[in-house]
């Protein structure tokens, strides 16, 4: 019996991925995001231990109105458990569902094949092109997640890409045009979701102690959102934000 740590479920999701969602959140991140609005998904050894078998039941509650949506396995990062993942993926599509697996791509790929094999649509979330800033804004290196997206390409997988817009932060104007250019190499790309940064995670930050260096930060003007979707849009990339 396969089990894993997850940090929560959300049963009605409508932002990730198409339609309604059964959202699986994971437990465990290797990012430390400076905007995240998860930070009590971080550590590995958090959250609550169930099995797949247990997650599939609450899943076949809703299976009538998941056929216009599906399920998505978000986190925290999914795939540093990548097997308990599979599984969760590989029962919904038995299930005839669709199945969305949201990353930040930080991950060796062999280890997050036998996830993909189970996985229609990927929610891949680059945070920032510039390297430095990627770092800065995430305190990891770029390239692996880079490597991710040249695979889906590769690999012929459907993705949309998820860029959150923090004023002040990842809003350089070369940083986006670096990124959108990047995305437009790739051929699998459906969609790119430009996600305004929000404040809505700021008091999770407070109450687990942790310092939040955006405490000031305001969420995207209406104008820097709409020049930032144009920087994608521009290159033919079909480009929504939220
Ligand atoms: S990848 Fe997601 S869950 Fe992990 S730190 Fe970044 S925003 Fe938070």
């Amino acid at each position: 019996m396969i089990s894993g740590r997850i940090h929560s479920i959300e049963t009605c999701g409508t932002v990730d991925g198409p339609g309604l969602r059964f959202v699986i959140f994971t437990q465990g991140c290797p990012l430390r995001c400076l905007y995240c609005h998860n930070p009590d998904c971080r550590h590995p050894e958090d959250g609550q231990v169930v099995t797949v078998d247990e997650l599939m039941q609450e899943v076949k509650k809703y299976r009538s109105y998941l056929r216009h949506g599906g399920v998505t396995v978000t986190g925290g990062e999914p795939l540093m458990q990548p097997e308990f993942v599979a599984e969760i993926l590989r029962q919904s599509q038995a299930l005839g569902l669709h199945t969305a697996l949201d990353t930040s791509g930080y991950v060796q790929i062999p280890a997050a094949a036998p996830v993909l094999a189970h996985t229609d649509l990927v929610l891949l979330d680059i945070k920032s092109y510039d390297p430095a800033l990627y770092q800065r804004v995430t305190h990891v290196s770029l390239e692996p997640t880079l490597a991710f997206a040249r695979h889906l390409a590769a690999i012929g997988k459907p993705v949309w890409i998820r860029f959150v817009l923090v004023p002040g932060l990842t809003d350089p104007r070369d940083n986006i045009e670096g990124l959108a250019d990047f995305v437009a190499t790739l051929t699998n790309v459906e969609r790119v979701e430009v996600l305004p940064f929000h404040q809505m995670g700021a008091y999770k930050w407070e109450q687990l102690g942790y310092e939040y260096a955006l405490k000031e930060t305001q969420p995207p003007s209406a104008e820097l959102i709409q020049s930032t979707v144009a920087q994608f849009a521009e290159r033919g990339l079909y480009t929504v934000s939220s």
